[in-house]
């Protein structure tokens, strides 16, 4: 597979903080970016090269953005398969349509891990009415419901300890493919990010331990307090997860942690076919960033070194938190602000990485 050279013009599909970053990332690397992305208040659009201002939909856009690019990569995984599809007739890929596909649809997501022996929470489809007794036969109850596809940050789930919760819940969410999923008592939630390039070169960086506030990321922490053993477990799973899909770029592992006697004590939960926000920690811990090693895969260069330099935590700046970001900075702290226009409640407006000396 050839090397993309200097110079050369990455397509980003997305344009929010994910896509920023990596602009950011490329362009420390000498590389263009053009970003797409329907809304005109993307934060990547301030740091790339050009952008595209378009709908997913719109093919002429997509076309002229394909012709324009040397590879193209995307930042969230919820993009329409048709506006992909597109993008990667012309352009090469990266990652390619098995990862997204597979990531995109719980439903699929879970045939992909059962298939390969990987660990992950029982569960069954549910795609209409007909299929719940069975789905509750495999998962038991409580459980969850979540929507096959389009769902993030607890979006598109609702618990459920009975057949008739069972019912209203799959109506409230518009009758949609989904998929039922046995309630895990987990004492902790991992994530592992890895790096692999088309060649197959591979790197995994150090797990981190994550930690949610109304189901939105709020913290993720380097070393996470895991067993040796469970450590390498979840590096080992994660590449050959990668693997399998014949990954290329950053992929994200979302573990559940679990001491409980009848659960396996590592259970993926989810995969991301992207740079991930519980990987944000890599900017300030070690020397090659989740950003840089993204676009490091994807142009098919040499991945950096993913050792570990500090323990760091990361935390989330939501909404009105970014505002006094100025006044409390530390010296240990590293602000990484994505310039969003609009401050909401809830909404990710930036992160802060606190470093600290490494203490294992
Ligand atoms: P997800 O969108 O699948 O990552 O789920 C969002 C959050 O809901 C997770 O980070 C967990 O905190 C919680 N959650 C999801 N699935 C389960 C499960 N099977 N058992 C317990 N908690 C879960």
């Amino acid at each position: 597979m050839a090397t993309i050279p200097i110079g050369s013009t990455i397509g980003i599909l997305g344009g929010g903080q994910l896509g920023r970053m990596l602009a950011l990332a490329a362009a420390r690397l000498g590389m263009k970016t053009h970003t797409f992305c329907p809304d005109p208040d993307s934060p990547a659009f301030d740091v790339c090269t050009r952008h595209t201002l378009a709908d997913y939909q719109d093919t002429q856009a997509l076309a002229a953005f394909a012709d324009a690019i040397d590879v193209a990569t995307f930042e969230f995984e919820n993009i329409p398969t048709e506006t992909t599809r597109r993008v990667a007739a012309r352009v090469p890929l990266r990652p390619g349509a098995t990862a997204l596909a597979t990531s995109q649809d719980r439903i699929a997501e879970r045939a992909f891990l059962a298939r390969h022996h990987i660990p992950a929470t029982r569960s069954a489809p549910i795609r209409s009415p007909a299929d719940m007794e069975k789905a509750i036969s495999i998962t038991g109850l409580p459980a969850i419901l979540k929507t096959a596809r389009l769902g993030y940050d607890g979006k598109g789930q609702r618990e459920v300890s009975s057949p008739e919760q069972l019912a209203s819940a799959f109506a409230e969410l518009g009758k949609v493919p989904a998929i039922l999923e046995t309630l895990v008592p987990f004492d902790s939630e991992i994530s592992v990010i890895a790096a692999r390039t088309p060649n197959g070169d591979q790197c995994v960086y150090e797990p981190a331990c994550n930690s949610h506030e109304n189901h939105i990321l709020a913290t993720s922490r380097v070393p996470a307090p895991l067993k040796p053993a469970l450590r390498e477990q979840a590096i080992s799973i994660t590449r050959s997860i990668a693997r399998a899909l014949d990954y290329c770029g950053i992929l994200a592992v979302e573990f559940f942690v679990s001491s409980t006697p009848e659960v396996p004590p590592l259970l993926v939960n989810e995969l991301a076919p992207r740079v991930h926000n519980s990987g944000h920690w890599t900017q300030n811990g070690c020397a090659t960033d989740q950003f840089e090693q993204h676009i490091r895969a994807i142009c098919n260069w040499p991945l950096g070194s993913v050792e570990r330099l500090h323990d760091v935590t990361m935390t989330n700046l939501l909404g009105d938190d970014i505002r006094s970001v100025p006044e409390r900075l530390t010296p240990d702290q590293f602000p990484h602000v994505y310039g969003k226009r609009d401050i909401r409640p809830g909404r990710k407006m930036g992160h802060i990485n606190t470093i600290a000396p490494r203490t294992n």
